[in-house]
């Protein structure tokens, strides 16, 4: 039997102990090479483009460059995911392999302990590392001419605890016992390719985010779950009945279904219950996982950090604690 991905040495090109083996220097100029990789990282100006900005370091020594031609001032992070920081460079670069090392989750708390920063802090960044690894799924199409994609979905959040005693205890899978937070993530997963989950309340409501991410001619699988007969319509559909098989004349929804694994592991092992506006970002994580459980964790770490670059400053995030305690 083949070695395990994770075990070879081709996974592990980055380890903690590196990171922080690194000096200062060396990690801001790991940040300023993804940032501008167009210039070798040198630093363009993101007022005016120009391109001879100097070092002009704060009293504390963090790094920051000035424009010659606007005079603006502007750091490595400004306008980007990780603007407004308040670790040094070293910390977001740590807090990156971790985050990518803990290939089914990292829970934010352990994240907190790891670098010494309080929940809150490593909630929101880990939080901005989902939005960095959704960057890469914006508008994303898959399939196409005799491609075959799986498509599934599963119902997360909405707990409901049963009562102690038995006579008490009310039938939750009723939907007036039920609190109403439970959603379905859909996935689409190209086999041998990318993929891309969505959240609603049920799985029929996925039907034209379906027809509009899955290109014609696509041949597509699915389990025998009534709310995707519609699609036979579209697409030449595979239909695997669970109950007589897993996989049957090529039907298969396994490539999905290692999604919801990896998924649920995170919930059951990290997060918990996972429910509410960030339940996209966690699928969106798990996600980029799948999509890209088979590069070292050091190029992982270069693909997050770049796609962090690129992405403007945070949508969830921005000023959400400020936001949250100002009422
Ligand atoms: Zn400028």
């Amino acid at each position: 039997m083949s070695q395990h991905f994770l075990l070879s040495p081709r996974a592990k090109t980055l380890s903690l102990a590196q990171v922080f083996r690194m000096s200062d220097a060396e990690a801001e100029d790991i940040f300023c090479k993804v940032r501008w990789s167009e210039t070798e990282g040198k630093p363009v100006c993101p007022h005016c483009g120009g391109l001879e900005p100097y070092e002009c370091r704060r009293p504390n020594g963090s790094l920051r460059f000035r424009c010659k031609a606007c005079r603006e001032d502007f750091t490595v992070t400004s306008g980007t995911l990780f603007a407004f920081h308040k670790l040094p460079l070293k910390g977001y670069l740590a807090a990156i392999a971790i985050f990518c090392n803990e290939v089914k989750g990292k829970s934010m708390l352990a994240m907190s302990r790891d670098l010494g920063v309080s929940y809150k802090c490593a909630f929101v960044l880990c939080h901005k590392l989902r939005e960095a690894m959704a960057e890469e799924m914006k508008g994303r199409t898959l399939g196409g001419e005799g491609k075959v994609a799986e498509i599934d979905g599963g119902y997360f959040g909405g707990y409901v605890k049963p009562a102690n005693n038995k006579e008490n205890r009310a039938d939750r899978r009723l939907a007036r016992n039920q609190n109403g937070k439970r959603k379905a993530v859909v996935i689409i997963r190209e086999r041998n390719g990318r993929s891309l989950p969505a959240v609603f309340r049920t799985e029929g409501q996925a039907l034209s985010f379906i027809r509009s991410r899955i290109a014609k001619g696509t041949i597509v699988n699915a389990d025998e779950g009534s709310s995707w007969d519609a699609l036979h319509a579209q697409y030449e559909m595979k239909r695997i009945n669970h109950q007589e098989a897993y996989s049957m004349d090529g039907a298969c929804t396994n490539w999905a279904e290692e999604f919801f694994s990896r998924m649920r592991r995170a919930e059951q092992g990290h997060h918990h219950h996972i429910a509410g506006p960030y339940l996209l970002r966690y699928a969106q994580e798990a996600s980029w996982r799948e999509d890209h459980r088979r590069i070292s964790n050091g190029e992982q770490v270069h693909m997050i950090s770049g796609l962090a670059m690129k992405r403007g400053p945070s949508v969830d995030f921005c000023g959400y604690w400020q936001r949250s305690t100002s009422v």
